[in-house]
């Protein structure tokens, strides 16, 4: 907003103005009487946005301030809507009592609501905030989940595309950097994901929260995460007991998968409508609790490569399997239990109410059987489960004598503690009973005294209680009755008396005093819980794990899933291998099941087919496969002995990266280079119809050579599709190449699919016959099988199938030895750390450079 001149306003005004000068970039909810108040260009944008009416208030100056406002106890639904279009909401309240306020009443931001703190997401949707450190040799990301408390942190080499492609897959709502940096080679990302940029270069946190970063080993993580963990206390103000300790994310402990690839693969939503229905997250996920659907997610992102803690989760879900009554019971019992991550991060944060502590209580209550019943299951693992589980009987049987079973949202009308857990809030509920049962008697005398039967007491919030007489008896009510008129109704008249005067004020002054005796009471007990945060959040991950086994388990069942057995000597051999969506989503066709073998003697499948035959589906079911087997799931296979892969590498389908702005081309390309650079003799590369992106001959070629590289240099089991028919020669140079095809027939010239994989090439190319299944015009189709004839009489030969033994890739490795003085600059530049240089010591630095030069 402009300077504006704040003399010429009310005070109340010129208070707004003060508080939105330090909350420029934010929407100001401003707390007056019941609603929530916008001003200014803020009044315009939210009148916008919300579609709520735009009107003004006179504050003193010539013009009325443009105001639009929101009733706040409807105020969340419109908070929220501005959150997830990208706006910060600071929340402005009054800060001191109206009544006791001398002149205006003081108010002060309590909360600034950014998209990455958004606390309120739904359940299974996980809402991080990143910090990102820019350091002189490495990036790192600290982010959190503000909502559950869970904190990571990465260390990244100084590669942009790294960076950007971890952002893409944490995909954080907000993202934070220090004020220095200059982020303009973000920019691209920034804009198309939509991500809010927030500054924040202080790191200053208070020593309580030393313990949660200790871990982290460098200087620059240690930072990241402090300018995360400060923006969060300078813009919540609240108590963050709930925030776990730092996860460090090591990319050697998890399957790696770039971003391209967990789009394509369809992990956790379509690629084409973006939809978590058709995903492998939909289709696998049986769980009972939000917290093991979202421990399921990120399982799912990040698979395992420790083989033993994988084959412990195939034992469990052996078990389990078995064990189908305790497993159904473990289900019942789950049904019970809500969001304690989120739960505890209300505890923590001060803004829990009664129904929370109901839900804590309920989740608490079945602890004891849960525990019992993995036990029954009797394998190591269940049984450290079951022993780890704590079900804190202390604070469960506080909640259980204190809190309502159905109390309301609000924690400031009663209603939330029950009778018998304290003797003052009992003694005051009894006065103001008996006084109701007063009120009961007095309208029995006053009905005996007048002789008016109909002769009712009543409430309301104006007059208070009533004597109520209908009209047609009125006559009857005698000066000596003490009573005085209040109202008149069409059918009754209603009179007060001292008596029930006197009584009213002690009703009132006890319900009062009750509501607020149950209040200090609530936060009482809420402060206890606080007391057992870090045992919550313990159960609940144990909790979240146990949930996901079961839904692995009822996967495994529902889909026809086999547990696969692991092995060290990088042989995949599946018998029966089947793609569980395309499967799950086929209604006329049934899926068709194929072999999927690549032991010592291949490295490289080449899958040749027409168009439509399941050659992408093919590639898929192999990753999907590999995925499901190393969170420790069972696989879509009749049999499946496959390696604990370190990384997939995928190019399938066409994408343009609308992130850096490059062509369906240049990204299969990088995403070639990718895997190229990366894979490991460990790694599974996919790469579907690479090459088709430009001309023929190059694409041709740079097919070929790529494929070459894999086999001299890589030796990554590689899934490589292909309409280049002339590649299927390669078998003869590459002996670690086998040709293998989807095969279809023609049927009086109309194309039949058969989804079955063979040995060999593909005799055919079919594509005129797909073609004009999409119902081109007959001459075009005529047309193209003529153009096909003549070109297939003029093609020679195109594969270089002799060069290969001849080739020697290694003699083209690019020279990165630097000559020696460039070096040392190069080191001298990376060691600056620029939020520590002084100029002077900067203007020295210039000074050796140029010497050395
Ligand atoms: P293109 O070369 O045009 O990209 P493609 O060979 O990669 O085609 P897919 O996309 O894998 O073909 O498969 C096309 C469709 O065929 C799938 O959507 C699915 O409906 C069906 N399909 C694929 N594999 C099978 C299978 N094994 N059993 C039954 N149906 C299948």
């Amino acid at each position: 907003m402009d300077a504006i001149d704040k003399s010429q306003y009310t005070p109340m005004m010129r208070q707004y103005l003060t508080i939105k000068e330090d909350y420029n970039d934010a929407i100001v909810f401003f707390r007056l009487g019941d609603f929530y108040e916008m001003f200014f260009t803020d009044a315009y944008l939210a009148s916008r946005e919300l579609e709520i009416q735009l009107t003004g208030r006179d504050a003193g100056a010539k013009e009325r301030v443009p105001m639009c406002g929101v009733p706040h106890h409807a105020a969340d639904a419109y908070i929220e809507r501005l959150i997830q279009k990208g706006y910060k909401v600071a929340i402005c309240e009054q800060v001191e009592d109206p009544a006791t306020a001398k002149g205006i009443v003081k108010r002060d931001v309590v909360r600034l609501i950014t998209p990455g703190t958004y606390m309120e997401g739904t359940s299974d949707d996980i809402n991080y905030l990143a910090s990102i450190g820019i350091n002189p040799k490495n990036y790192t990301i600290s982010y959190l989940d503000l909502s559950t408390g869970d904190t990571y942190s990465i260390l990244l080499p100084k590669d942009l595309n790294i960076l950007i492609n971890e952002l893409l897959q944490i995909q954080p709502k907000e993202i934070i950097i220090a004020n220095t940096i200059d982020e303009s080679h973000l920019e691209q990302y920034i804009k198309s994901e939509g991500v809010l940029v927030s500054y924040n270069s202080d790191i200053d946190v208070p020593s309580v929260f030393d313990h949660l970063y200790q871990t982290l080993p460098s200087k620059e993580e240690k930072k990241t995460f402090k300018r995360l963990l400060n923006y969060i206390i300078k813009t919540q103000k609240r108590e963050l007991m709930h925030l776990k300790d730092v996860t460090i994310l090591e990319a050697s402990s998890y399957l790696r998968m770039d971003s391209n690839t967990v789009k394509n693969l369809e992990i956790t939503e379509t690629m084409r409508s973006n939809n978590r229905i058709g995903s492998l997250f939909w289709l696998m996920d049986h769980c009972e609790t939000a917290m093991g659907s979202r421990y399921l997610k990120k399982q799912l992102l990040r698979p395992l490569v420790n083989k033993n803690t994988i084959i412990t989760r195939y034992d469990t879900i052996d078990v389990l399997n078995n064990e189908f009554i305790v497993k159904q019971e473990l289900r019942d019992l789950l049904k019970n239990v809500y969001d304690l991550e989120r739960i505890v991060g209300r505890i923590s944060y001060g803004n829990t109410n009664a129904k929370d502590m109901v839900q804590l209580r309920r989740s608490l209550s079945i602890l004891p059987e849960l525990k019992e019943k993995l036990l029954a299951l009797k394998t190591p693992h269940t049984t450290f489960l079951a022993d780890t589980i704590d079900p804190l009987r202390p604070l469960y049987d506080v909640l259980e004598r204190a809190i309502e079973d159905d109390p309301p949202l609000t924690i400031k009308e009663g209603g939330i503690i029950k009778e018998g857990y304290n003797a003052d809030l009992d003694a005051i509920k009894n006065s103001a009973l008996n006084v109701k049962e007063w009120l009961h008697e007095l309208a029995e005398q006053e009905r005996e005294k007048t002789g008016i039967k109909k002769l009712k007491i009543g409430y309301n919030r104006v007059f208070g209680y009533y004597i109520e007489i209908p009209k047609g008896q009125v006559a009857n009510v005698k000066d000596e009755f003490g009573y005085t008129r209040k109202q008149t109704l069409t059918n009754s008249e209603r009179y007060i008396t001292e008596e029930l005067k006197q009584k009213e004020t002690i009703i009132l002054s006890s319900e009062e005093k009750s509501i607020q005796l149950e209040y200090e009471l609530f936060i009482e007990l809420r402060d206890q819980a606080r007391g057992y945060i870090h045992t919550i959040q313990q159960n609940a991950n144990i909790l979240s794990e146990v949930d996901m086994l079961i839904s692995l388990s009822i996967s495994s069942e529902e889909l026809n899933l086999v547990r696969p057995v692991l092995n060290d000597d990088n042989t995949i051999e599946i018998t029966d291998s089947r793609h569980p969506i395309v499967e799950k989503v086929l209604t006329d066709d049934v899926f068709v099941p194929n072999d999927i073998v690549l032991n010592k003697h291949t490295d490289i499948l080449l899958i040749t087919g027409p168009n439509m035959s399941g050659k992408s589906t093919y590639m898929r079911q192999m990753a999907i496969t590999a995925i499901l087997a190393q969170i420790g799931s069972f696989v879509p296979a009749k049999e499946a002995h496959i390696p604990v892969f370190d990384a997939i590498y995928t190019r399938i389908g066409a994408a343009d990266d609308l992130v850096s702005g490059k062509s369906t081309f240049m990204v299969e390309m990088l995403d070639a280079n990718n895997a190229i650079q990366h894979a490991t003799t460990n790694s599974l590369i996919l790469f579907d119809e690479i090459g088709r992106g430009t001309a023929t001959y190059d694409g041709m070629a740079l097919a070929q050579a790529i494929i070459e590289y894999i086999h001299e240099k890589i030796g990554a089991k590689t899934l490589f599709s292909t309409h280049y028919h002339e590649l299927t020669d390669l078998d003869k140079s590459l002996s670690k190449l086998r040709n293998v095809h989807v095969s279809a027939k023609d049927q009086n010239g109309t194309i039949l699919f058969l989804h079955k994989v063979k040995e060999g090439p593909t005799d055919k190319s079919y594509g005129i016959n797909v073609a004009s299944l999409a119902n081109l015009p007959q001459g075009l189709i005529e047309r193209s099988k003529m153009i096909l004839n003549n070109l297939e009489e003029q093609h020679d030969q195109l594969i270089d199938h002799s060069s290969i033994n001849l080739f020697n890739f290694d003699d083209f490795e690019t020279d990165n030895s630097e000559p020696e003085i460039k070096d040392e600059i190069i080191q001298l530049l990376e060691d600056i750390d620029i939020d520590e240089l002084t100029p002077l010591e900067a203007l020295n630095l210039l000074h050796k450079i140029i010497q050395k030069l």
